[in-house]
């Protein structure tokens, strides 16, 4: 999707003048993205619709910069597409607070419920109890109790032949005795949807009264994940929707339409396999992604949630002056590896997908170790001024590290590279300050 909006978008931003043509032109080039993306038909139809008009209306033919403007229309108009910032979670007036997680087999279920008490624990310093309501397969309870014991927090499981409402019940009974505040409700799913289920599902949700339902949904099944999130909300009312596999979905079109065709909030989204790997979804950061323009907030969150505060200052002050050494490459090198795959983090960079070198030179752990080598033979000096790097200086270097020097040449890009994507950061970190955050 990215990819056709972004040249659409860089034909019209520079212009100075916008006519109906040119509206006209841009709004097919958007219709064929979105279905392309595989976004909801009548979705589509509705936002060219939108965009349509205003774009030629007079906020844009009147403005200053109308080829700006209209991406600006079609930015927002993406984004209430996608809704507004919901990502809260209930709060019970009498604790346990009781989120019941329904959704597909294969979805994603019990890994969201596993990431969201991670959440709920590390962000909101409550104390989750997980629930095995999924009784049909022994590796369903086992999969959970392996996350509970990663997250060391207890998991509510009894056998095979025990009935899920009763598990249900019991677990919120033994949350309220020990002071657990919120119990999460794994349940079963299927391979697709069927009346038992529903039937399954309605009569935990008629038992336990839950605080909110988590629709868990596939975002790389694309028009299908949307299918089935009517249809379960038609059946059980569900109060928010959990989208996984983001990660892996490139054309966002399951995101666009969800809340559009469903009027259910996407609340959270998926990027990984991994407990830590959930964020609060925010449409405006999702449609920034979308239009090639970066997620520089979201990047800015997890740097925060695994950089010392004060060093990431200190940093920021360095790039800023441009003083940034290898030495501090080193350590942000750390650090950087500590928040995620390196392509996830570069997608959130501002044209830094257009960067193709950069993308290709995805670094895996080999690669890393070879550069951490390859600055640990550097000299203290040519750390502090690469710039003094002749052919002699590499040839050193590279033996040193074991490695050759066209390695110690790309390395020496790539630094120079990031020094400038960090100065472009932080000066739009410095414009977007001051935005509040809730879950
Ligand atoms: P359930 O049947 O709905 O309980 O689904 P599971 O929680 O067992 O997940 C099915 C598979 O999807 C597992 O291999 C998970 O690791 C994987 N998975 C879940 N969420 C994500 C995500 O956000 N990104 C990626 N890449 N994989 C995920
Ligand atoms: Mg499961």
């Amino acid at each position: 999707l990215a990819d056709r909006l972004q040249n659409t978008i860089q034909r019209i931003k520079g212009k100075g003048k916008v006519t109906e043509q040119d509206v006209k032109e841009m709004t097919r080039e958007v219709r064929l993205a979105l279905l392309e993306a595989d976004v909801n038909f009548k979705v589509v139809k509705d936002f060219v619709k939108r965009v349509k008009e205003r774009a030629v209306g007079q906020e844009v033919m009147e403005s200053l910069t109308p080829g700006q403007q209209v991406i600006k229309v079609v930015k927002e108009e993406l984004t209430n597409l996608m809704g507004g910032d919901e990502s809260k979670i209930a709060v019970a007036k009498r604790p346990p607070t009781v989120i019941m997680m329904v959704g597909l087999q294969g979805a994603g279920k019990t890994t969201t419920t596993g990431k969201l008490a991670n959440h709920l624990r590390k962000k909101h310093n409550r104390k989750p109890m997980l629930v095995a309501a999924d009784v049909y397969r022994p590796a369903a309870i086992n999969q959970l109790q392996t996350l509970g014991k990663q997250l060391d927090l207890p998991v509510y499981a009894k056998g095979t032949d025990a009935n899920p409402v009763d598990i249900a019940n019991e677990a919120i009974a033994e949350a309220k005795e020990n002071h657990y505040d919120y119990v999460i409700i794994d349940t079963a799913g299927r391979l697709h949807i069927d009346g038992e289920l529903m039937g399954e599902l309605q009569q935990i949700k008629d038992n336990v009264q839950p605080d909110e339902i988590f629709l868990v949904v596939d975002a790389m099944t694309g028009q299908d994940a949307v299918n089935v999130a009517e249809s379960f909300d038609e059946q059980l009312e569900v109060s928010g929707v959990v989208l996984t596999k983001l990660d892996g979905d490139t054309r966002g079109g399951a995101a666009l339409s969800i809340k559009a065709v469903t009027g259910k909030p996407i609340k959270f989204a998926g990027m990984g396999e991994k407990l830590d790997q959930l964020e609060a979804f925010h449409p405006e950061r999702m449609a920034s992604r979308i239009l090639g323009m970066g997620d520089v907030l979201t990047l800015i969150e997890k740097a925060q949630d695994n950089v010392d505060e004060k060093r990431a200052k200190e940093l920021e002050e360095k790039m800023r002056s441009a003083s940034f050494t290898f030495d501090d490459f080193l350590e942000q090198m750390g650090q950087v590896r500590n928040m995620g795959p390196l392509d996830e983090l570069l997608d959130m960079i501002p044209g830094a997908n257009k960067m193709k070198g950069l993308k290709n030179a995805q670094i895996d752990e080999k690669q890393i170790s070879h550069v951490e080598a390859i600055i640990q033979s550097m000299t203290k000096k040519e750390r502090q001024e690469p710039s003094l790097m002749n052919a002699s200086r590499k040839r050193r270097i590279a033996k040193g590290s074991g490695t050759s020097v066209s390695e110690v040449n790309r390395l020496l890009k790539q630094f120079e590279e990031m020094k400038k994507m960090m100065k472009q950061m932080s000066n739009m970190q410095k414009g977007k300050k001051g935005k509040g955050m809730n879950f």
